[in-house]
């Protein structure tokens, strides 16, 4: 049955890193919320603090690093709240990730099917039997073309690729109701790439697992899923429907990320780079984090931080020219 409810509500988060040449600001007041089976794209360059975003929800940021404001409720419950213990459960069970390199997330000295397997028994407390046999299942699932060979083989031994499927059958064996998914097809060729994100997006639905997707790639995004937030300078600037930001884009930051992204009929146009590069998170402009960047500029962006303007129930822009 369809709820109401979201699934996860993230508010006025700020995640800081208090290191010895002062506080760095990665994330600044983000709010967002994920229905239950929905799959929503985090968007933006590398340092516009989409990663931070991720690793708070799964409350895994590492000193000097803090959440400093906000809340995270995930089915209701608050996760900052949470005891360690508390929080290893949900993320055993109910929250996953999939990470972009998979080799920093599995053991060279065991095999697959033990990974698997171990996976399995902690989550699910099944005998070794069964979870041997759930393993295979799941290899079957995200579409492995020889399980028995992969069972038995080292990491180093598989493809990008490969790798990243059993990844995904260890994210999703236990049947979360959420993955958080950190680029996870960045390193893949664009025909693995493809094929990837279309096993995710088939076990989404078949199992309701919302999935919050973090790229840099629109590519992706037109691909995969439902909902878009672009970030820039750890805050989020835009939120729209894929097909909104796709055809009405309205903040200046995502119109050069889509005038910068390929498309597949016109192959040979040239592209425009967004200019400049993004600011570090140590360093932000004043005003507009994006004014040194943006071609619509004016005197205000320089000194005004823009709000986040609701233009309709689906539709926010953080931009001065949207005032009124
Ligand atoms: Fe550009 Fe100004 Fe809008 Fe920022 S507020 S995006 S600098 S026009």
């Amino acid at each position: 049955m369809e709820s109401n409810q979201p699934l996860l509500e993230v508010e006025h988060l700020s995640t800081h890193f208090f290191t010895e040449n002062g506080v760095v600001p990665s994330i600044n007041d983000i709010t967002f919320s994920i229905a239950p089976g929905e799959i929503v794209a985090l968007v933006g360059e590398s340092g516009s603090g989409k990663s931070v975003t991720s690793m708070s929800i799964m409350g895994l940021v590492e000193s000097p690093g803090k959440i400093v404001n906000g809340r995270i409720l995930f089915n209701n419950q608050d996760l900052t709240a949470l005891s360690y213990r508390k929080y290893q459960k949900i993320r055993r069970n109910d929250i996953s990730m999939v990470f972009q390199e998979p080799l920093t997330a599995l053991n060279p000295v065991f095999s697959i099917g033990f990974h698997l397997v171990e996976t399995i028994i902690v989550q699910q407390k099944v005998s070794k039997k069964k979870a041997k046999a759930i393993a295979f299942e799941w290899l079957e699932k995200v579409r492995i073309p020889n399980p028995k060979e992969v069972f038995a083989s080292y990491p180093h031994e598989l493809s990008g690729g490969m790798r990243q499927r059993v990844m995904i059958a260890m994210a999703l064996s236990s049947h979360p109701r959420l993955l958080i998914a950190d680029e996870p097809t960045t390193a893949l060729d664009v025909t693995i790439q493809k094929q990837i994100l279309d096993v995710m997006k088939t076990l989404s639905k078949e199992l309701d697992t919302a999935i919050l997707f973090i790229t840099h790639d629109l590519g992706v995004v037109a691909e995969m899923v439902d909902r878009v937030m672009v970030m820039y300078g750890g805050e989020i600037v835009e939120t729209s429907s894929v097909k909104q930001l796709f055809h009405t884009p309205k903040h200046p930051y995502s119109k050069g990320l889509l005038k910068s992204t390929p498309k597949i009929q016109q192959s040979d146009e040239k592209l425009d780079a967004i200019g400049g590069a993004v600011p570090s998170p140590a360093n932000l402009p004043t005003g507009c984090k994006f004014h040194p960047r943006c071609p619509k500029a004016f005197d205000r962006c320089t000194s005004e931080h823009p709000s986040l303007i609701n233009l309709n129930n689906e539709n926010q822009v953080r931009c001065l020219l949207y005032e009124s």
